[in-house]
């Protein structure tokens, strides 16, 4: 008998040999219907692997990453059977799970693929999943492994076998399809019910380009045809809201080659945007006990080496601004950081000042590689909403718990209502790795977990995820697309103050380190903005609208009406415009729905002989009609946040 400890602590005795499925059916057979594959002592294993000495085992499902990942692999070997039954002779490299579903490197010899064949591999991958092909796994010596993909002609096979060590290579069958692999894999192929081959596009073997390029078929499957189906309304709806589509129907970013790959123009509208997300957030600061500062967008070398960031960034970043001054370089800056450093340093602090809060809109520069470079999540110049806090080590809790409500009034004010954060502590293994007093580091690790808790942050902990200068809580947020994204972030630093050498005198009379906290609830207003559009589909909230409102004239008789009326919503702060063009009000209606503006502000005859106006809201339609006072009224209960 051997022992095999589950995840809620319990220990049951089986039979030596046991498999993860039969461990499951002796709990629930609902339980067997869902088990892909099994964590056995930290390792993935197939269900079905006889289990032969006292292990931790956790069953994995659907509802496990590594679930979905062996789930999305085997997917990959059936594609890979479809492929060699439909079109015999194709040889394979390789085909792994990826983040959403899987690919398959593939060579068709000299034939032509294209993606109009997707439908008839998804039917055959459905018609050989429904046989319930059970996936075998064999030890095989590399002698037998070699024999078997020289008789079959596939020198990929034959590439990759030639780096694996005799005694660990595993062949893995289906129906009339082996693979070499490693595994592991689900039960069997009837556990796919759904299939959608997503694109085809090339890829050199081994990323070689001087190597074949071979063809690569992505595709995705799940285990119900609804979730195929939900999947595909979320891409869809995915693309609708794709902020680079947004940005330019909206008129809010541009790109130019001229300017440059990766640095982002911000049209009138999305400056607009912009100014209130930096107005908003610097009043909430002021609030908070921030001082507002204004660096340089470059620094000197010795900045960067001090810091260490020319270290980390110099070789692979953007290249040294020369000047005349023989030998003398700058840097276009990666991080505010350093400059805040000797911001603090320029007069001595007592531990009375502390904590001093430094805060910089600070435009920053990294080169991310071309082909990295996406919309506004991926730039290589962008504006971090920064802020150094410089403290004394009793203070670190207090400050997180204000950063925490700081980062919470945000995502509040934006419609950011599903989040976690994630605490990124030491590797307690190796502690030798990380700078800094282990007593301070103690001290902030339970100084932010207990911030999170009395915040009642909903929160996961990872150990070994924390920087080697210090600990941090990420914000992690659903969008409502469902999907994660990383925005506001908060870390402990003790690095740059042992660096810049940075000192405040204590109530003993003597020379301490402050502790910094790196912290930013936007991240950057590149991406914030960018995943804010997506987020809300482009319909900001009526206080972040760079137009709230638009008048649409009947005609050109009611101009004048109009203008007073836009003149006096301006008078209050309510910015917008007037559509004077030429247009049946019809089409300037639609026009105007099209550009998200939240109100529009219909006025004719009736209206001007009333002193009124019929209110149209995006999205809700006709609101009726009112005096300017009451909708005045309307609109700034709505804009206070
Ligand atoms: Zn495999
Ligand atoms: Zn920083």
């Amino acid at each position: 008998m051997i022992n095999i400890t589950l995840p809620d602590g319990s220990v049951r005795q089986y039979d030596n040999g046991i498999t993860a499925m039969q461990i499951a059916l002796s709990i629930s057979e609902g339980l067997a219907r869902n088990v892909l594959a099994a964590e056995v002592d930290g390792q993935v294993w197939d269900a079905s692997r006889p289990i032969e000495k006292d292990s931790s085992v956790k069953l994995l499902t659907w509802n496990d990453t590594q679930g979905k990942s062996t789930f999305w692999h085997s997917s990959a070997h059936l594609m890979a059977e479809a492929l060699e039954a439909l079109y015999p002779g194709t040889k394979f490299g390789i085909g792994p799970a990826i983040e959403t579903g899987f690919y398959y490197d593939v060579d068709f010899g000299d034939r032509e693929f294209s993606s109009d064949e997707f439908k008839a591999i998804e039917d055959k991958m459905i018609e050989l999943a429904k046989t319930k092909e059970e996936f075998i796994r064999k030890p095989v010596s590399k002698a037998d492994a070699i024999a078997y993909f020289t008789e079959k002609g596939d020198e990929y096979k034959l590439d990759l076998i030639k780096d694996l060590p005799d005694g660990a290579i595993t062949f893995y069958t289906q129906g009339n399809f082996t693979d070499l692999c490693r595994g592991p894999h689900i039960p069997n192929t009837g556990f796919v019910k759904a299939v959608k081959l997503m694109s085809v596009a090339g890829a050199y073997w081994r990323g070689d380009e001087s190597r074949k390029q071979l063809t690569r078929i992505y595709g995705v499957t799940f285990p119900k045809a609804s979730e195929l189906t939900e999947y595909l309304h979320l891409l869809e709806e995915a693309k609708k809201r794709d902020h680079r589509k947004l940005g330019k129907e909206l008129e809010l970013f541009a790109f130019s080659e001229k300017v440059g790959m990766g640095l982002p123009l911000w049209l009138p509208k999305g400056a607009a945007l912009r100014e209130r997300l930096v107005n908003f957030l610097q009043k909430a600061q002021a609030r908070a006990g921030y001082e507002q500062v204004v660096t340089p967008h470059i620094g000197h070398k010795n900045l960067y080496v001090t810091s260490g960031h020319y270290e980390k960034y110099g070789a692979d970043s953007f290249q040294p601004i020369k000047t005349p001054q023989e030998g003398e370089e700058f840097f276009l800056k990666p991080m505010n950081c350093p400059h805040h450093c000797e911001i603090y340093k320029t007069k001595p602090r007592s531990y009375k000042d502390l904590p001093v809060r430094l805060a910089e809109f600070g435009t920053v520069y990294r080169y991310e590689q071309s082909g990295e470079l996406h919309g506004l999540t991926r730039v290589r110049g962008f504006t971090q909403d920064d802020a150094h806090l410089f403290c004394r080590p009793d203070q670190v809790k207090e400050e997180f718990m204000k950063v925490i409500d700081l980062v919470l009034y945000v995502f509040k004010a934006l419609g950011f209502d599903d989040y976690i954060a994630q605490v990124s502590l030491r590797d307690p293994e190796n502690k030798a790795k990380y700078i800094g007093s282990d007593e301070n580091w103690a001290l902030a690790e339970a100084a932010i977990q207990e911030a999170a808790a009395e915040k009642g942050l909903k929160t996961v902990v990872e150990l070994g995820e924390a920087a080697f200068y210090g600990p941090k809580l990420d914000f992690m947020v659903k969008d409502a697309l469902g999907r994660k994204w990383q925005l506001g972030t908060i870390q402990v630093d003790y690095n740059l103050p042992e660096r810049f050498e940075l000192e405040y005198t204590g109530s003993d009379n003597m020379k301490h380190r402050p502790v910094m906290i790196h912290r930013a609830p936007f991240g950057s207003l590149e991406r914030f903005v960018a995943v804010l559009i997506e987020h809300c589909a482009g319909n900001f909230p009526l206080w972040l609208s760079p137009e709230q409102f638009i008048i649409l004239p009947i005609s050109e008789k009611y101009e004048d009406y109009a203008k007073k009326l836009s003149d006096e919503l301006k008078d209050s702060d309510i910015c917008g415009l007037i559509d004077f063009r030429d247009e049946k009000i019809g089409r300037k209606i639609r026009d105007a729905e099209v550009k998200k503006i939240p109100y529009m502000l219909i006025v004719g005859e009736k209206e001007a002989e009333e002193n009124k106006v019929s209110v149209r809201k995006h999205g809700q339609g006709d609101l009726g009609s009112m005096s300017i006072e009451e909708f005045k009224k309307q609109i700034i209960t709505e804009i206070t946040v």
